[in-house]
This record gives structure tokens, sequence and C-alpha cells, in this order.
């Protein structure tokens, strides 16, 4: 069972168990940004708001190491992965990098890391996979 939820872009579609349709993040960002008068109002807005600058050296854009194995897991949708695989799959320099992830995910309630047979290289081994909710 994977369960459904509306998009938060206010589309009104449902989703596969993410916030957002693909594609409907950056629709509502582009909105937002169009509403405010553009990006560096948005930010004064936001700055407003949180009563600190945001400084753009400290957030970087691009996903980090486990927002990727994350989504790679979600996508999986519940197949067993070994650290290994999710290394090669997503192109990582070490193996410890999926390992340093796959831990502290496996104590999460969303995340299972146990015993079992990998979808990728069907090798009995330390395996993660997304509780499927
Ligand atoms: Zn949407
Ligand atoms: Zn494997």
């Amino acid at each position: 069972m994977t369960s459904t939820l509306e998009c938060l872009c206010g589309c009104g579609l449902q989703t596969k168990g993410g916030k957002f349709l693909p594609g409907h993040d950056q629709k509502l960002r582009a909105a937002i940004e169009q509403a405010v008068g553009g990006l560096s109002q948005l930010r004064e807005l936001a700055e407003t708001h949180l009563g600190y600058p945001i400084n753009t050296e400290l957030s970087d854009t691009s996903p980090t190491v486990p927002q990727r194995i994350w989504q790679f897991l979600l996508d999986l949708n519940g197949r067993q992965i070994c650290d290994d695989c999710i290394t090669v799959e997503l192109r990582l320099k070490q193996r410890q990098q999926s390992q340093q992830t796959t831990k502290p995910l496996g104590l999460t309630s969303d995340f299972n890391r146990i015993s079992g047979t990998c979808v990728r290289c069907q090798q009995i081994k330390d395996v993660i996979a997304a509780v499927s909710k």
C-alpha cells in the first residue's frame, strides 16, 4: 500500500507519497517568486520572518548524499538494497557514505535495516528498505 497525499502546490492531485508531484515544487517556487516580485524580494521576506540573513554558501541547493539515498530508497518502494549497491547506483565515492546514511535511517520508523537479500546483487547482507505505509 502506498499512501497518497494531496500535492502541496494546491493543484488538487494526489502524489505517490511525496509532498509534491514531480515538477510541482518548482512550479510552486516559481509562483511564490512571482507573487512577491522575484527571488530577492522573497529572500527579504524570508529574512524578515526569520530574523537573520540567508547565506547562500550555507545552503547548497544540490541534494546531499543522505537526501539522495533517502529519495532512492523511497523510489525502490520497499525493496531491499545493500550499502554496496546503493554506492554503485548513486555513484558515491565511498561505500562508507552509504553506510553512514543507512545506519541512522534504519533506526527511524520509516526504514528497516535488516539482514536480507539485496534486490540488486541478490546476496544476503545488511539491506535497507523503506517501510511502506
Ligand atoms: Zn501539484
Ligand atoms: Zn546489493
